[in-house]
């Protein structure tokens, strides 16, 4: 094979591939692409604060929770310094006067978050002392107690060399600088740092070890190796702020004896600072974040609370929402493709309803955190790039489907103006040559078999007569051409003309007419077209009754209608037919109907005109018995 052939092989499969491509209709896959484009974008992000307004929603409707809490918190603050006239952290001997009243109280387990100093001289050394040995004592006694250390970027501050003894550990809040919100509110607690139990998780071990509990579990702890610590999101069982569900109460009070009976009995006791002017004594919670801030004893008392009731967060892990929400994406993209832009919407906004409630409920429930801004925003783009698209075929279907109507309109009037035409100028030859062969029969001596012939003719040209009509009458109806011209009439005197204009037919086709007319009251109608329903329902049941049959034709009225039975015991109808008689154009096929002339149009105008009356038409029959119509008119 030569370079040349090659190339022109080659050249022939691209463009055997083009023509492929061409064919496939691009047009409906390509938002699909778009979808799964943009999905794939979005999964490369996390919406932390997207995430975050939705997780301070649960945690702040947390019904999952019980708000009864052993823990009790002593606040140092303005009051307690106006008080005792001391300043922070007040004096050793207040503070023994203090520890002394309190271990009066039995409190299980103390937790003290004052940043003492070294005494500065030998009185308060000795008060130092003192407040030491009660410590001491009522840890010999069964209780607990536990300094807290504070921590800044300067590193731990330690409370005095003399009290460390007693033991101490690190007690910070945690601000949310990097997991989720990035922002100053506090979600997560510190458990653990360097191999240490914080304070919280000291606390809540101790109580549940005095309790006789197992120890907690930490649902959800994770560790961070740059500041080598393990942190864990909790869950807020009251409000932090200063209304909220933790009890509290100011140091000076609890150092004159005045506070209820039993407050402080085998409650875990925190004691820490509550000062305005301190901006580390309040913080951010998804409680108001921004506006309230809440005192930092609280938050210490809940993180407590949840660590004794494990009540921390777990995160589902990102991966799950990210296949879900592809998921969504392509579920979505398949349900908006297939319905209209509305449904779309509608299962839109349940799809996105759904998924906030469900990750609530398994938030309180479970203590399981499930982020759904990937999901929700999924399903936002999904929306937001199908609706358009379906707009637009919608629209280019409307419009076809517009034009078409158009052009159908134009061919409509063109066929009607045609056929009226056409109907008109057949009549007058059709009237020419029945009158002709009248002649011949009326005034010509005729054979037998030329009058046979005559009446022939006779008969065909008023069949092609009907037809005639009927197709008239068809165009004036489907052209809104026809106005009613209503004027006062009985029915019966109608019914009486009929009876004598088919005598003729009745008496040829050996028929035998019977009328039982009661007295009627006249009542509007247009008499030529209730003169064309009677004479076809008459002229019907004639056509179809066969030899040696009989007909009745009755009338009776009451209050509402004026009713007309045409009744004949000929060959029926089956009741398959019965329901289409009435359509444009049907005729009943059989042997016994298929040797008898007629166009199908009879009932349908039939109906018509009933109708345009505001009358009723209803029919009854059984085959090989006869077939009843009944016609209601309005009686007014
Ligand atoms: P056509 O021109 O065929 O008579 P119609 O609309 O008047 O059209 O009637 C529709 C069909 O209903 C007829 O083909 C016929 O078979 C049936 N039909 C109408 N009236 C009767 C009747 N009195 N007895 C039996 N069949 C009837």
């Amino acid at each position: 094979m030569t370079l040349k052939e090659i190339l022109i092989k080659l050249f022939g499969k691209i463009k055997a591939f083009f023509i492929y491509l061409k064919d496939i209709d691009l047009g409906n896959y390509y938002p699909l692409f778009f979808t799964i484009i943009f999905n794939i974008i979005l999964l490369q992000y996390t919406f932390n604060t997207f995430d975050s307004i939705f997780y301070d929603n649960w945690v702040k409707w947390d019904l999952g929770q019980t708000r009864e809490s052993p823990i009790v918190v002593i606040t140092l603050d303005e009051e307690s310094e106006q008080f005792l006239g001391e300043t922070y952290p007040y004096t050793y001997a207040t503070h023994l006067r203090f520890i002394k009243e309190l271990i009066l109280a039995k409190p299980m387990i103390i937790n003290s978050f004052v940043n003492f100093l070294d005494p500065t001289n030998s009185v308060e050394e000795k008060y130092s002392e003192n407040f030491k040995s009660e410590i001491l004592k009522f840890i010999e006694s069964g209780g607990a107690f536990r300094f807290s250390s504070t921590g800044d970027s300067l590193g731990e501050q330690l409370p005095p060399e003399s009290l460390q003894e007693i033991g101490y550990s690190l007690g910070v809040l945690a601000r949310d600088g990097e997991s989720l919100g990035k922002d100053p509110v506090i979600r997560r607690a510190i458990i653990n740092i360097s191999g240490e139990d914080s304070t919280h998780l000291w606390t809540a071990k101790e109580y549940l070890k005095l309790k006789s509990e197992s120890s907690p579990e930490i649902q959800g702890s994770y560790y961070v190796r740059e500041s080598d610590a393990s942190f864990s999101l909790f869950r807020y069982f009251t409000s932090p702020l200063e209304r909220g569900g933790v009890i509290s109460i100011p140091f000076h009070r609890v150092v004159v004896g005045n506070y209820p009976e039993n407050l402080f009995k085998d409650k875990i006791v925190l004691i820490g600072p509550k000062y305005f002017s301190d901006s580390t004594s309040y913080q951010e919670t998804p409680f108001n974040p921004n506006k309230a801030l809440a005192p930092a004893m609280n938050i210490h008392g809940i993180i407590i609370h949840s660590l004794i009731n494990n009540k921390t967060v777990a995160e589902i892990p990102l991966i799950f929402t990210k296949i879900m929400s592809l998921l969504i994406a392509f579920f979505l993209s398949y349900l908006i493709s297939r319905y209209q832009p509305a449904k779309g919407l509608l299962v839109a906004i349940t799809l996105i309803i759904f998924f906030v409630v469900s990750s609530y409920i398994i938030f309180v429930s479970t203590g399981y955190w499930l982020r759904i801004s990937h999901i929700i925003l999924s399903i936002f783009v999904v929306y937001y790039i199908w609706v358009p698209f379906r707009a637009i075929v919608e629209y280019q279907t409307r419009y076809a489907i517009e034009e078409e109507t158009k052009i159908i309109k134009r061919v409509d009037r063109l066929k009607q103006n045609f056929i009226s035409l056409m109907s008109h100028d057949l009549k007058t030859p059709v009237a020419k040559i029945s009158g002709i062969a009248d002649l011949l029969n009326t005034q010509y001596q005729n054979e037998p078999k030329q009058k046979e012939l005559i009446q022939n003719i006779i008969t065909s040209t008023k069949e092609l007569n009907n037809f005639i009509n009927s197709i008239l009458d068809l165009t004036k109806i489907e052209s809104r051409n026809l106005n009613l011209n209503k004027q006062s009439k009985d029915i019966n005197s109608i019914l009486e003309i009929i009876a004598k204009e088919v005598d003729f037919d009745a008496r040829t086709g050996e028929v035998e007419i019977e009328m039982n007319l009661e007295p009627l009251y006249p009542i509007e109608v247009d008499t030529t077209l209730i003169k064309r329903v009677f004479s076809n329902l008459v002229g019907n049941a004639i056509k179809y009754s066969g030899k040696e049959s009989k007909i009745s034709i009755s009338s009776w009225d009451d209050d509402d209608w004026v009713y007309i039975k045409i009744q004949d015991n000929g060959v029926g109808i089956e009741a398959e037919d019965l329901d289409h008689i009435f359509e444009k154009f049907y005729r009943v096929k059989n042997d016994a109907s298929h040797k008898i002339k007629g166009s199908g149009l009879g009932l349908y105008l039939v109906k018509y005109f009933v109708e345009l009356h505001n009358g009723k038409i209803s029919v009854e029959s059984e085959v090989g018995q006869g077939t009843a119509f009944i016609v209601q008119l309005v009686n007014a």
